[in-house]
């Protein structure tokens, strides 16, 4: 439920997502875990994340960098990809979890005005969960190819950020990819 201001309530978090008997929350904490084994030793920047399927399993991932950096792989694609790989074919929710401390710090600098959300704290004030434009600058997203990859399996997809400090957003694969490009599947 998004109110006018733009923000959801906290129990969002606790709500079942589907029939799966797993919550938003749960899933973060799923992200939040894959996240320390995330192989990140050239960038130092951790991410991981989480995929919920309508049978109620889910699917962790990290990030996994090579010395040859454009064979890095993002975390959302290595969860995606790993429920894909075990015989899944739609995502229903997906949780990012990664420290997004230096988003704030550098929108702190640049004042007031340009860290909407800065003033409540990451992510807003305890209770609250972020959902509008201005907190989703406040915290690490998918990546363009993570959206596309998200939105194949899962166009109707909620995504949840996570910050380290308790802060969460809430967002959907629509509202990240808005037009996705989608070819007819001849078989899934
Ligand atoms: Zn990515």
């Amino acid at each position: 439920m998004t109110g006018p201001s733009g923000r959801t309530q906290g129990e969002d978090l606790h709500r079942e997502v589907g029939d799966t008997g797993v919550t938003l929350e749960d899933l973060v904490q799923e992200a939040l875990a894959a996240r320390e084994m995330a192989y990140a030793p050239h960038s130092g920047f951790k991410v991981g994340a989480a995929v919920l399927t309508p049978g109620g399993r889910v699917y962790r991932g990290a990030n996994v960098e090579s010395a040859s950096y454009p064979l890095t792989n993002c975390a959302e694609r290595v969860a995606v990809q790993k429920a894909v790989s075990e015989g899944e074919r739609s995502v229903l929710a997906v949780a990012v979890a990664a420290d997004a401390s230096y988003l704030r710090s550098k929108r702190a600098a640049q004042g007031p005005a340009a860290a909407p959300g800065a003033a409540r704290g990451p992510g807003g004030a305890a209770g609250e969960v972020g959902s509008g434009e201005a907190e989703l600058d406040l915290f690490v997203t998918p990546c363009g190819a993570c959206r596309q990859v998200i939105f194949e399996f899962g166009p109707d997809a909620v995504v949840v950020l996570a910050d380290l400090e308790g802060g969460r957003c809430v967002t959907s694969a629509r509202r990240l990819l808005p037009g996705g490009f989608r070819l007819e599947a001849t078989e899934r």
